[in-house]
């Protein structure tokens, strides 16, 4: 192996002997609580000191297993050495000029790496934003103007973030949209939903092909394919609950889009940069997306977004339609620089690959064991176990959101932190760094498998 190791800086072993949430971390839940709003909730209840690898430790000394890497963010770890230099390099000399008034090299380089490294050999072209959900509105704005229709076609168990028109392209209501007590509505017109394959939850077995078609034949029925801009798609949906489709549904998908000049979106926030085992979800289908939206795992932890997609589309709008004022941020840009920089180093695909073999041989033999366990499913280092009530795995398939909770408090209690999606609630998924080191990550696997059985018992 030619592949550089990682090197740490904090001691990766999990301790939480002090105890938690400790003194420091309460005083600090009291100041929150008089100044910080409440519908920003942590799922955490200590506050952090330090992170690098897989561990995160708290103001009081406690050291905690990552396996959520801040929702699939800090891939390359919270403190990856070439990451902390090329910011602190870049900070020293300017944080901001914004591109659209006078522009700087870094922005390019990042538009550079986007074009080789996304699916692909055609021309492309890639703007830079802040979040995902910024990315995924841009894509949209540029299908609108490329084709000159409004519908937008987004599936069952999606999520696309939080502002306006991203709330209405995502599907569950609560807490996302509204909440018995309200709704942040109205959402913008010109979404349909239609349905997902989702294997686990099919009434009956059906082929990735079919279930593309159950979809197509909703759009052309319902919308009309000469009134679509653009379907967007998770290809491995994240919050809806690591669901990944039958084979041949994105295929099948992108074939109708590209026949009927709709614009095809992988919105790959959550499963890009090698989370998957490769540099992009889509690549595991053979689908190339017409635009591609990132963000999360682009940038070691700065925050930054990007659309990149075919320079036909893209150069279809006019000068300053799309920007922004933080919008490619230089610091960001160096950190994604380096961050890129680092899985390549590293080979980071080959380790979500690595971890994936890890999980998943220990969760199948425990799926055996428990009758919770519904179904196991993910692809490298995103991986999920879907819940149910004992001994409905292979009838009703009821939903154990209740188990999942205890699952995740139980292991939260012996430092492992795990987080759970799902429209129903009852998904555990595993994020870890790709960094963690194997003997980290067995420990925290002993961890989560004993939490299981205590639950299913
Ligand atoms: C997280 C996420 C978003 C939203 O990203 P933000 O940076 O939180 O706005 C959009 N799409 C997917 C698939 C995501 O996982």
């Amino acid at each position: 192996m030619t592949t550089q190791t990682t090197q740490y800086r904090l001691e990766q072993k999990r301790d939480v002997s002090a105890g938690f949430p400790g003194p420091k971390s309460a005083e600090l839940a009291a100041r929150r609580s008089a100044v910080v709003a409440g519908g920003v909730a942590s799922s955490v209840p200590v506050y952090v000191a330090d992170a690098d690898g897989g561990i995160i430790t708290d103001v009081d000394g406690n050291s905690f297993i990552d396996l959520g890497s801040g929702i699939a963010v800090t891939s390359v770890g919270a403190s990856d050495p070439a990451v902390v230099a090329a910011v602190q390099d870049q900070v020293a000399k300017f944080t901001h000029t914004c591109f659209m008034v006078s522009p700087y090299e870094s922005y390019i380089a990042v538009a550079e790496k986007l074009a080789e490294l996304t699916p692909g050999d055609h021309e492309k072209r890639s703007v830079l934003f802040n979040s995902g959900a910024e990315a995924v509105e841009n894509a949209v704005k540029v299908a609108r103007i490329a084709t000159g229709r409004t519908a937008v076609v987004a599936f069952d168990h999606a999520y696309h973030g939080r502002t306006n028109l991203t709330m209405g392209l995502t599907a569950k209501a609560n807490p996302y949209k509204s909440s018995p007590a309200g709704s942040f509505g109205p959402f913008a017109p010109e979404i349909y939903r239609v349905p997902m394959s989702y294997p686990y939850r099919e009434e009956t077995e059906i082929k990735g092909e079919d279930a593309a078609r159950r979809a197509i034949t909703m759009i052309e029925k319902q919308i009309g394919a000469e009134n679509v801009a653009a379907i967007l798609i998770e290809p491995i949906q994240g919050e809806g609950g690591f669901i990944v489709p039958a084979e041949g549904f994105l295929p099948a998908l992108a074939e109708w889009a590209k026949e009927k000049g709709v614009v095809f979106i992988a919105d790959e926030v959550q499963s890009g940069f090698c989370r998957t085992g490769s540099w992009f979800a889509s690549n595991h289908d053979g689908v190339v997306p017409d635009i591609i939206t990132m963000a999360k795992g682009i940038a070691g932890g700065m925050p930054l977004s990007a659309i990149t997609g075919r320079a036909e589309l893209m150069d279809a709008v006019h000068p300053g339609g799309l920007g922004g004022t933080y919008g490619g941020n230089p610091v960001a840009c160096a950190a994604a620089l380096a961050a890129i920089e680092t899985m390549e180093a590293q080979d980071l695909s080959a380790r979500a690959r690595h971890i994936e073999e890890q999980v998943m041989g220990r969760l199948r033999k425990l799926a055996e064991d428990v009758d919770i366990i519904g179904d196991l499913r993910g692809r490298g280092a995103m991986l999920a176990m879907e819940f149910v009530k004992p001994g409905t795995g292979a009838t009703t398939k009821e939903p154990n959101a209740e188990a999942t909770k205890e699952i995740a408090a139980a292991c939260l209690q012996e430092g492992v932190i795990i987080l759970t999606c799902g429209t129903y609630g009852n998904v555990v998924r595993l994020l870890p760094p790709l960094v963690i080191g194997d003997e980290l990550l067995a420990d925290a696997l002993d961890v989560l498998e004993a939490a299981i059985r205590k639950v299913a018992a």
